[in-house]
């Protein structure tokens, strides 16, 4: 299915060759099937009102109830819609204000709580308003948003997540990971990246070969961040923050997220994120 993806983006960037550089048109009708492809979650949503929700922090902002409190763009709020989503899960109601409102957060919740939704809407609608739009084929990409993850299947299951809700508009998500060759990493890359999701290790690479400048990056987002610590990842994170040109953590707005949180991942906490980052735990 690789192959087929990459036809149907080659097809899209051939259309839009031409004078305006920055205008991606939507992908064709036939690929939004596969987009926003169901898979069943076995998770039931309505359950999780139930669910205990703890904030601590200074003034945090109001949870929201519904989606629409949460202001996305028409785009955003249709892709929304056609992916299902009905009701915010806990994670999305207090994560997607505390995002918005450009607080810095270390979130505990479990797999499956659409903690994805929660950081990738209030981010894109972020890219919205500010109009990005990927700079196609230049040399060296400049992505607003950085997603780690320590395995592959997260990764991608994040980066088609990015390509759901940004259906439709210029942002464009890119994946990158360990396993696949280096020049077909690159080539997705120089193709236009303003979302890029990657495995630590690859993203280094991406960054190390001077594909990818991170002076741009508004957000930086880690997720399952205890995993990455028990898989040995500690030092690359620290490489990352530490990349030159991305902004110290004054000037970059990060996310973390992690199932548990033990003494090395609240070290972690203090020194990637601001000081008056918001603590959220949801039902642990
Ligand atoms: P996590 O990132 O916490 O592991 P996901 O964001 O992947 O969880 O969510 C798990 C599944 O639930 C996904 O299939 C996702 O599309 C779906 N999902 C997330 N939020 C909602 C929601 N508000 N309503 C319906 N389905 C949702």
């Amino acid at each position: 299915s690789k192959g087929s993806q990459k036809g149907d983006e080659e097809k899209g960037d051939s259309e839009t060759a031409g004078p305006k550089v920055n205008y991606v048109p939507p992908p064709p009708p036939e690929e939004e099937d596969t987009i926003f492809h169901q898979y069943a979650t076995g998770i039931n949503f309505d359950k999780y009102d139930d669910i205990l929700v703890d904030v601590s922090g200074s003034d945090p902002p109001k949870a929201i109830m519904t989606f629409e409190e949460a202001r996305l763009c028409e785009t955003l709020n249709r892709n929304v819609a056609r992916s299902g989503y009905v009701k915010p899960t806990p994670v999305q109601k207090h994560g997607i204000p505390i995002i918005s409102a450009g607080r810095d957060l270390m979130a505990c919740a479990q797999t499956g709580s659409g903690k994805t939704a929660a950081f990738l809407l209030p981010i894109l609608q972020r890219l919205m308003n500010d109009g990005a739009a990927a700079s196609k084929f230049s040399e060296v990409q400049e992505p607003e948003v950085i997603i780690v993850a320590p395995t592959r299947e997260l990764i991608n299951q994040i980066y088609l997540e990015a390509r759901k809700f940004a259906y439709g508009t210029c942002v464009r998500p890119v994946v990158v990971y360990g396993g696949t060759s280096t020049g077909f990493t690159i080539r997705e890359v120089l193709k236009g990246c303003n979302v890029l999701c990657g495995t630590p290790g690859r993203l280094l690479d991406v960054i190390g070969r001077g594909k990818v400048g991170l002076s741009k990056v508004l957000y930086l987002v880690l997720d399952e961040a205890d995993r990455m610590l028990d898989m040995g990842f500690e030092p690359d994170m620290r490489k990352l923050v530490n990349s030159p040109g991305m902004p110290p953590k004054e000037e970059r707005q990060t996310l973390m997220f992690s199932a548990t949180y033990p003494e090395d991942i609240q070290r972690l906490a203090a020194d990637f994120l601001k000081v008056d980052y918001l603590f959220l735990a949801v039902g642990v």
